[in-house]
């Protein structure tokens, strides 16, 4: 059985005061009642895993305000290259230092809203398993590919361009995918959980067909797309679904404990 993994990410919200009294009341919330001490020991006994993205700028005060390694820190985006003119960007090396255990790649955002294309996320998801920070990478179709029935081939194009140089021991020990069908985030609209399901069993039906049998077993898939308390739980049971990569929902402390305590 895979470690699932719940994951919050907070793309452009929460300064560093905001994230400190999340990290606070989360893990005071893992401590609390009998639902936040089971969560605490799944979380112990590698059951589960706890991952939260903040802006680069609060990912020191997520670090900081932390009284244990129960909850991992993500960046949610990375530049492939070590260091060098690139204005705005951050590094892998960086992002190391600042204390990041995962970066999230390709999030449907930076390939919709900032045109980050299959090439250069290649790049950004080789770097990155070239350094010690995990890459959570997103992949998912918009809803026009979806009605035109292209959902697996987009799928197709967006893995096969991915991990084109990868090898299957680092696919099957490093590698975290991410399915978000892109109509899903923060509209509400989330896949039911047997669509959900079918799309992450046929990312492991590409990871079978190019690195065999044992890594497409081993890898592991998440699903993200208006998950919140009232359906995480289902969309967690699913067989081929490993965790969740949740936006709105993580923002509120709550809500995201709730999904917690009830993946356990
Ligand atoms: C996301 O941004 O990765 C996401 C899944 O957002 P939401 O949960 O708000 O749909």
């Amino acid at each position: 059985m895979h470690k699932k993994m719940i994951a919050g990410n907070w793309k452009m919200n929460c300064g560093q005061s905001a994230t400190s009294d999340f990290i606070n009341k989360l893990e005071d919330l893992l401590e609390s009642d009998e639902t936040g001490k089971r969560s605490s020991k799944a979380i112990e006994s590698e059951l589960i895993e706890i991952v939260i993205a903040p802006p680069f700028t609060s990912i020191g005060a997520a670090v900081a305000a932390r009284r244990s390694e129960k909850i991992n820190i993500s960046a949610q985006n990375v530049h492939y290259e070590p260091k060098g003119a690139f204005t705005g960007e951050i590094s892998l090396g960086m992002l190391e230092e600042a204390g990041c255990k995962y970066v999230i790649i390709g999030h449907s955002e930076r390939r919709h809203v900032f045109g980050e294309t299959n090439e250069l996320l290649e790049r950004k998801l080789v770097a990155t398993l070239e350094s010690k920070v995990l890459p959570i990478f997103c992949v998912g179709e918009l809803l026009a590919d979806r009605e035109a029935g292209r959902t697996e081939t987009v799928l197709r194009q967006q893995l096969e361009a991915a991990w084109l140089s990868l090898t299957s021991d680092v696919v099957a020990e490093m590698l975290v995918v991410a399915y978000e069908p892109v109509w899903a985030i923060g509209t509400g609209k989330t896949a039911s959980d047997k669509d959900a399901d079918d799309a992450c069993g046929f990312i492991r039906e590409l990871a079978q067909e190019k690195f065999g049998a044992a890594t497409a077993d081993a890898l592991r898939v998440l699903y993200g797309g208006s998950v919140k308390p009232e359906n995480s739980a289902g969309i967690l049971a699913q067989k081929n679904i490993d965790g969740l990569l949740i936006g709105g929902a993580s923002l509120d402390v709550d809500s995201f404990t709730k999904i917690i305590t009830t993946s356990v």
